[in-house]
């Protein structure tokens, strides 16, 4: 059975969707299959994997409004064992079209179903906000990854994280639990990162992956070519770091 891994965290620009992407592409280098599910209206992990907008039929605001089957919606990427479900801009009035649906947290959980167990891994790449999308991502989620930026502000929002992933597990979906903490955009020419790091370890009580994920120019560059950034260019430093950490994710599993 597939393993359903969301990657949140409301605060904006942390590193989720580039995240999910090379997560995504580094799994599939490993012979995975993968799906990558793009819940965000800013579309940023369809355009990165070189998807245009005038090549999308079917988005993840048409399987939410339940407009096409889970099957269609699916896309093939130019990468082996890598597909997506891509996302459009109508995606951000979704909350409002679905006001009067009955069970509407689990819309996702539910669409997905069919296609689950033909996936090694699913990842979700939610948007920068705690609202119905990051909800319905939760609930159809085995686990969740909390990309945090090594930044002075990295703590802020995240007991608010914390408080929306216990309820979630708390009325919906029991059995999620947070895989880890990844850390993103280090810079260990600093004291910052390693400070932000020391800081998140002594105030939280969760796993963090022993990967740290460099600030890196390549990993920036890489979305504007449409390309992973193991594909970009696979000997980065950037690479190597979200190959390691494919992983650790990988070892998690299998633990
Ligand atoms: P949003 O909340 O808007 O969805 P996000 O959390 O998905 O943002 P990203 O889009 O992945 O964040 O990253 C924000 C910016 O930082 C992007 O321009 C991205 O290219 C850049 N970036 C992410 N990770 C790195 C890195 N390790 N090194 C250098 N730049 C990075
Ligand atoms: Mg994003």
């Amino acid at each position: 059975m597939g393993r359903i891994i969301s990657i949140s965290n409301q605060k904006g620009g942390v590193g989720k969707t580039t995240t999910a992407i090379n997560l995504s592409a580094c799994l599939a280098e490993k012979k995975k299959k993968v799906l990558l599910i793009d819940m965000d209206p800013q579309c940023n992990a369809t355009s990165g994997l070189g998807i245009l907008k005038k090549d999308v039929k079917k988005t993840t605001y048409m399987l939410m409004l339940g407009d096409c089957s889970v099957k269609s919606a699916i896309s093939k990427t130019s990468y082996k064992n890598l597909d997506i479900i891509p996302s459009e801009n109508s995606l951000s009035g979704v909350e409002i079209e679905l006001i009067n649906t009955k069970n509407v947290q689990y819309i996702l959980k539910q669409s997905i179903q069919p296609i689950v167990d033909s996936y090694d891994y699913i990842i979700i790449d939610c948007p920068p906000s705690l609202n119905l999308l990051t909800v319905n991502a939760m609930t159809a989620s085995d686990s969740i990854i909390v990309p945090i930026q090594c930044e002075y502000y990295a703590l802020e929002g995240l007991t608010m994280l914390m408080k929306i992933i216990d309820m979630v597990q708390d009325k919906l979906n029991p059995d999620i639990v947070i895989e880890g903490i990844l850390f993103t955009m280090y810079d260990g020419r600093t004291n910052l990162s390693s400070d932000v790091v020391d800081n998140v370890k002594s105030n939280l009580n969760v796993n963090i992956y022993n990967t740290l994920i460099p600030r890196n120019i390549k990993i920036a560059e890489a979305p504007s070519y449409g390309q992973p950034i193991n594909v970009y260019d696979p000997k980065s430093k950037g690479s190597l770091a979200y190959k390691q950490f494919a992983k650790e994710v990988i070892n998690y599993r299998e633990k």
